[in-house]
């Protein structure tokens, strides 16, 4: 403010604590929509996958890295998005309430900003909430098997749902008949009724369902149209003018191998 006179309420300062995130180490914030079964229901989400909810959690995660600093890589499935905080980064002073809320708060009114251009005719019905954690990772194997354990368990939801559904949705079973007859199955169980009983390979099923959505930052050639100086006799003219941008771009690949590192060693620099 404009006198830095302290007041003699100052003191109550000293009761906030000190949540700064260990230096070097990698900082994830992960984010879980609260409730979302209840959320998927009411908005009548296609199941087990909806693709209007999952493209708008990846526009609310590009949102994320463009507004924020120092995110060197976001990795989302269903209802979750995980956001990597480089090594040596300094927001904040590493402060863990700072990175978690920001990235919360921003993430929640990005859902809310963007909800109709993915769901034309499906109105929001109530402000739906994100809950968040931060997890510090000290080198580059832990962080790489924390994204392993996040992308295995899409895998693992993925297949569960997809043979659950297609039992409801085809085979007319409840959903309590559909559960008990997947107790126990182990996943070549699952692949063998999803091709015996409804000719469906599970490979061939979208990669954005089976592997999730990562985000990292690549240069793109934006075209854009410009007006621009020119001679006076061309005044107006407008030009298309290609900048390259980086940009947060959704990759659906498997991270769990060396390959996606040795292709991008630049992630973990
Ligand atoms: P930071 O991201 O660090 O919080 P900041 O710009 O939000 O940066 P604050 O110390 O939180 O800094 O101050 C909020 C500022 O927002 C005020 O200084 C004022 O300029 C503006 N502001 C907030 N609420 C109002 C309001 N109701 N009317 C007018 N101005 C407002
Ligand atoms: P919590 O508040 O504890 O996170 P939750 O109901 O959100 O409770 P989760 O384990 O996070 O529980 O599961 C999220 C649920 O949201 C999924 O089980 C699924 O029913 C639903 N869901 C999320 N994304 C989609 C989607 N793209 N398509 C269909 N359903 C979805
Ligand atoms: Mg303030
Ligand atoms: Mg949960
Ligand atoms: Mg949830
Ligand atoms: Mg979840
Ligand atoms: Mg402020």
């Amino acid at each position: 403010g404009p006198t830095m006179a302290k007041s003699k309420f100052e003191y109550v300062r000293e009761f906030e604590t000190d949540d700064t995130c260990l230096p070097h180490c990698w900082v994830v914030v992960r984010l879980d929509g609260r409730n979302f079964h209840r959320f998927s229901e009411k908005h009548n989400f296609a199941k087990p996958n909806d693709g209007r909810a999952l493209h708008l959690m990846t526009k609310c995660a590009q949102t994320v890295m463009e507004e924020l600093e120092d995110i060197a890589i976001a990795y989302g499935q269903s209802d979750e998005y995980s956001f990597v905080f480089k090594r040596k980064s300094n927001w904040f002073k590493r402060r863990a309430s700072k990175f978690m809320t920001l990235v919360a708060s921003q993430f929640a009114s990005s859902f809310v900003f963007y909800w109709p251009d993915y769901f034309e005719d499906q109105p929001l019905l109530y402000p739906p909430g994100f809950d968040g954690r931060v997890v510090l990772y000290p080198n580059n194997q832990t962080l790489k098997d924390y994204l392993s354990w996040r992308q295995a368990d899409c895998h693992i939801n993925n297949l569960y749902n997809t043979v659950f559904w297609a039992l409801v949705q085809q085979s007319g079973l409840t959903p309590v008949q559909a559960q008990e007859r997947l107790q126990g199955t182990l996943a070549a169980d699952k692949n063998e009724i999803l091709f015996s009983e409804f000719n469906i390979n599970y490979n061939n099923e979208p990669p954005v369902c089976r592997k999730g959505t990562v985000l990292i930052w690549q240069k793109v050639g934006d075209v854009t149209t410009k007006e621009v100086k020119l001679p006076a006799e061309m005044e107006g003219r407008k030009v298309a003018v290609t900048r390259t941008r980086t940009k947060p771009v959704p990759l659906h690949c498997d991270i769990i191998g060396d390959a996606f590192w040795k292709e991008h060693p630049e992630i973990l620099d």
